[in-house]
């Protein structure tokens, strides 16, 4: 018997009201995303574009899609045609050409800003200092096919909690700033996703309201990808 169903039972009992939970199917088969929606979840989460699309194809049409990898500008359009939300916006290039292709395509794409919170090189987004820097509202303002509803972080691959929480904790309090400064007329600017398999519990208690879950539901991954 797979462990699937009774994984997100757990997963949902420990969770507050109010955290929703990004099934993170990458590598895994459309049959164990299957046993996840009979279990109940509805928003999945892929890092690529084209497994998101192959699998949406396949699996009931009331999922939503995240797209949580870096997306590069050459598959916008696939990505905006298959997506309800951008997780992992990481650049104002980007930003524009999500917004012309969703335009194009007669829609509005919910996106979140990745932010660049880990020491690890290798994690992508905008440095924190961008953020700041950045008015949010007036880009809001001309780019009218995208809506930007948060922001996205993923913390140092670490045992050391205490260095995760406080990474998560200066995401929390850059999003409340932006919020204050940039979306205080606007309700659209509600999530923060933050925490995976092995810090969600830290995450939430940082003030997460998105957790991108994987292993934690369907078990380790046997194909190892960043
Ligand atoms: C793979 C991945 C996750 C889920 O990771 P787990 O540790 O398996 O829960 C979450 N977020 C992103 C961006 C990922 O690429």
């Amino acid at each position: 018997m797979s462990k699937i169903g009774p994984n997100i039972q757990n997963l949902l009992k420990s969770l507050p009201p109010g955290v929703t939970v990004v099934a993170v199917t990458k590598t895994r088969s459309s049959e164990e995303a299957l046993e996840a929606y009979n279990s109940g979840l509805r928003v999945f989460g892929e890092n690529r574009v084209q497994e998101l699309t192959a699998k949406k194809a396949v699996l009931p049409p009331d999922i939503i899609w995240h797209l949580i990898g870096h997306l590069q500008t050459n598959k916008v359009r696939q990505a905006v045609a298959a997506a309800s939300v951008i997780e992992s916006v990481d650049s104002l290039r980007l930003l524009e050409a999500l917004s012309m292709e969703a335009q194009r395509q007669e829609r509005v794409i919910d996106c979140l800003l990745q932010v660049h919170i880990a020491t690890e090189e290798t994690k992508s987004g905008f440095t924190i200092g961008e953020i700041e820097q950045t008015n949010w509202s007036f880009l809001s303002g001309t780019l009218h096919s995208v809506r930007i509803r948060g922001l996205m972080g993923m913390a140092t691959f670490t045992h050391d909690m205490e260095k995760v929480r406080s990474e998560f904790r200066s995401l929390a309090r850059l999003f409340s700033e932006t919020r204050n400064r940039c979306f205080n007329n606007n309700p659209q600017f509600t999530e923060l996703s933050m925490g995976m398999s092995g810090d969600w519990k830290v995450a939430i208690e940082e003030g997460s309201t998105m957790v991108r879950i994987g292993t934690l539901i369907f078990g380790e991954r046997k194909i190892k990808i960043k």
